[in-house]
């Protein structure tokens, strides 16, 4: 039983697919949707470089010998061995097993800072990345028709909380994106935008070192985006962001990318879980409290065989490699063989910056500018499950490059517009 069909989780069925002998299993894998949401493409699918359909690997499609349930996992029972779900129609399901993966994944983490909560925008999920290229193209939509220049500034004003590579990234795209939209809005163009990275440490792009960061942080500073290292938002209202120096941002739009936090799913397990609310295993990705439980992923406490004492980072990679390795040894106790312990040296970063420039270490070398986009590219596509998958991206990116971003907000997308009832005649 697969709880989260994310990275960990999809690659894990796929491989068990692989490693068990026909018949000799049955994989079920639970999910809340009926596709792995491919992340790193995100914010290209918010940029608008990317259809959102092409960022999303169809489960059904690419798992065949997997019994897929759609629905949210909602409690366990570890003695009667059972996960609750709830279906996709509300309708209760329990659902036995012998060995039990969670890979439930993060939500993003946020801080009780006023306004917040009802103000800011996620970068996480595929609706996320919607929400925040209609919100910007709404923005300037109503700049465009106000007189009153003080009132235009709010909606011309972006700011993104969290430097991490999904804030860099998302905010390098929508910036370009928005740069090519505001030609069709001739008052917002004469007004120009605000674009502005606020980041709590002391530089932007931990997960690089300095010397890319710094290039980033230049990239970013020569597109007139203000970065502010050292600096915490301290309140949002409607209207506008303040920030610790006293610096207070009118902005309509905040998007919230300082970092994540273990699926609440994971509290309602009945297991322990360490002080950020993961769930600690040992070095065979297995959860030392109950025989036959293992977890990965963001969700998992796993311990870092290159940096002794550390906990792997939540990326995609290495989910990837766990996902791969928990099936390894879930195959391996069913056959009464022994389970290896997780082993992994992160092989490079990729981080795309919008402008076809991006910052790319690969096997110790560095890369920034064109070659590391092109680098970062080549990479999303050989990673991405499918060739009919990858020529979608590679039609996508391409029609891009020749004929520009697409500047619709299709703001009601998949919200069907209710029919309106006949008056009777007479
Ligand atoms: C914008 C962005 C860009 C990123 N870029 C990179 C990158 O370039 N490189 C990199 O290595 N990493 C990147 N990451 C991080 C990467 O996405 C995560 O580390 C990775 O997805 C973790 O895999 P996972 O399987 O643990 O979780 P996920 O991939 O999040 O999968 C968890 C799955 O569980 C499902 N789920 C959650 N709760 C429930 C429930 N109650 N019931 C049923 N299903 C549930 C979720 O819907 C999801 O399908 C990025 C993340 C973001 C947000």
């Amino acid at each position: 039983m697969i709880a989260g069909g994310g990275f960990g989780g999809f690659y894990a069925a796929r491989a068990l697919e692989r490693t068990l002998p026909n018949q000799s299993a049955r994989v079920t894998l639970v999910n809340d949707a009926n596709f792995m949401l491919y992340t790193p493409l995100l914010p290209g699918a918010a940029g608008a470089t990317l259809d959102p359909r092409h960022v999303v690997v169809p489960l059904r499609a690419e798992l065949k010998r997997t019994e897929l349930v759609i629905g949210r996992v909602s409690g366990h029972d570890p003695a009667g061995r059972t996960l609750a779900v709830e279906r996709v129609d509300s309708s209760p399901l329990e659902l036995a097993y012998d060995q039990l993966l969670i890979a439930l994944g993060s939500v993003s983490r946020t801080l009780p800072i006023p306004g917040l909560a009802e103000h800011g925008i996620g970068l996480k999920s595929l609706a996320d990345a919607t929400a925040v290229r209609n919100q910007v193209l709404q923005c300037m939509d109503i700049a465009e028709s106000i007189d009153d220049p003080a009132r235009r500034r709010e909606y011309l004003g972006f700011v993104f909380v969290g430097a991490g590579y999904a804030g860099v990234e998302g905010l390098g795209e929508l910036q370009d994106f928005a740069a090519h939209a505001i030609e069709l809005y001739p008052r917002c163009r004469a007004d120009g935008m605000r674009w502005v990275l606020v980041e709590a440490r002391e530089r932007i792009m931990q997960e690089v070192p300095e010397s890319l960061s710094r290039f980033a942080q230049r990239e970013l500073l020569a597109r007139g985006i203000e970065v502010r290292t050292r600096t915490e938002l301290l309140a949002l209202s409607q209207s506008a962001a303040t920030l610790s120096g006293g610096e207070t941002i009118p902005t309509r739009t905040l998007v919230w990318t300082a970092g994540v936090k273990p699926s609440p799913a994971i509290a309602k397990l009945g297991l322990t879980r360490d002080s950020s609310g993961r769930l600690p295993v040992d070095r065979t990705l297995r959860v030392a409290e109950l025989p036959g439980v293992w977890a990965i992923g963001d969700c998992a406490a796993v311990p870092d065989s290159s940096r002794p004492g550390s906990l792997c980072p939540p990326t995609a990679q290495h989910a990837i490699r766990q996902g791969r390795l928990v099936a390894r040894n879930i195959a391996a106790t069913l056959q009464g063989r022994e389970a290896r312990p997780f082993t992994y040296r992160t092989k490079g970063v990729v981080a795309e910056l919008g402008r076809n420039k991006a910052v790319a270490i690969t096997f110790g070398v560095r890369w920034q500018g064109f070659p590391a986009w092109l680098i970062a590219r080549t990479y999303h596509l050989l990673l991405m499950p499918g060739i009919g998958r990858r020529l979608r991206l590679l039609v996508d990116w391409n029609v891009a490059l020749v004929f520009g971003r697409d500047t619709s907000a299709p703001g009601r997308l998949g919200t069907p517009t209710p029919l309106e009832a006949e008056q009777e005649q007479g």
